[in-house]
């Protein structure tokens, strides 16, 4: 059988044909415009190839209610053509099959869960730090929602006492996002994030924002595994020195097996940043089990 895949992000869509056992068999790519632009030319991609369903990983915040009016929805984005956008909708008139949806870090926690390196988990998180800072949650064998879904990027933080920078969030300056993304990075340090490569100064005090956010989602979760990716992350000092104050962070309160073995606890992705797309994969084979299952026709 196959499923359509979806990425849908603030400048650009990934679009896939893959099968159930997560192999991507077409794939393509177009720039993120406007509503109008935009969704055509995916319809198109996604038209005629005999697709049994559709998943879809999105840019937020989206509205994941099933009980709301406007479940699937684009919600308050600031990429203003697409706030309030129905993009299900769009494509469960224009395909008629069913449309999985969840956030795209949801997106690549699932894939990670199904066919990387958090197979057979019933916990973990997906940490994406790149433009903004996402947090996807496996808990219970299931991707958390709660009320809408976390945003574990904008949790608050304290700020360092030898950090003078003020934070980059719009909402609240000094979150996790604030102090840690790409463009914090760059506005803090100034210099685009890459260009700070030798700046060893850098990437400890990362590391510091990142472990102490990583450790409050350990406390809280208690995550059987933690994974890192987006863009920051290509930056490979970062890793051991993130375990490194992890361990410090947790300081010897917490004893576990996972915990004893940071290098596997502690990783980047495993899927050769196709955890989106396959995930978005999944997020369709789930949606079609799901309406089957209640009976529901779309
Ligand atoms: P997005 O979050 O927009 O989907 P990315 O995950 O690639 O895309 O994140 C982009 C951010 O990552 C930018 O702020 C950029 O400065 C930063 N970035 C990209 N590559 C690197 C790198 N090699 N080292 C450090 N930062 C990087
Ligand atoms: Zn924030």
């Amino acid at each position: 059988m196959l499923f359509g895949a979806l990425e849908a992000g603030g400048t650009k869509m990934v679009c896939a044909i893959g099968n159930e056992q997560g192999e991507i068999l077409k794939r393509s790519s177009i720039p993120t415009e406007t509503p109008a632009v935009t969704m055509p030319k995916l319809a198109e991609f996604f038209s005629g190839k005999g697709i049994a369903a559709l998943g879809i990983g999105c840019f937020g915040p989206i509205d994941l209610n099933r009980s709301s009016q406007t479940y699937g929805h684009i919600t308050t984005t600031p990429k203003l053509a697409w706030k309030n956008y129905d993009i299900c909708r769009f494509f469960r008139e224009r395909l008629e099959i069913p449309v999985g949806f969840d956030t795209d870090v949801n997106g690549s926690m699932l894939g990670e869960a199904t066919w990387g390196c958090a197979k057979g988990l019933e916990s973990a998180v997906y940490i994406t730090v790149g433009t903004g800072i996402g947090v996807g949650i496996l808990a219970d064998g299931k991707l958390l929602h709660g009320m809408l879904h976390p945003e574990g990027g904008h949790i608050l933080m304290p700020v360092r006492s030898d950090d003078p920078y003020s934070g980059k969030c719009p909402y609240h300056k000094t979150c996790l996002e604030g102090l840690a993304s790409g463009p914090a990075l760059e506005a803090r340090w100034g210099a685009p994030a890459k260009e700070l490569a030798g700046r060893p100064e850098v990437w400890d005090l990362e590391a510091y924002y990142l472990a102490h956010a990583i450790t409050n989602y350990i406390m809280i979760l208690s995550p059987q595994k933690i994974i890192l990716g987006g863009g920051v992350m290509h930056q490979t000092q970062l890793l051991g020195k993130i375990r490194s104050y992890v361990k410090d962070m947790i300081a010897g309160y917490l004893v576990t097996k996972e915990l004893q073995d940071l290098d596997s606890y502690i990783v980047l992705p495993s899927l050769d940043d196709n955890q989106g797309i396959m995930g978005a994969l999944k997020l369709g084979m789930d949606e079609l089990e799901r309406q089957n299952q209640a009976g529901v026709h779309s």
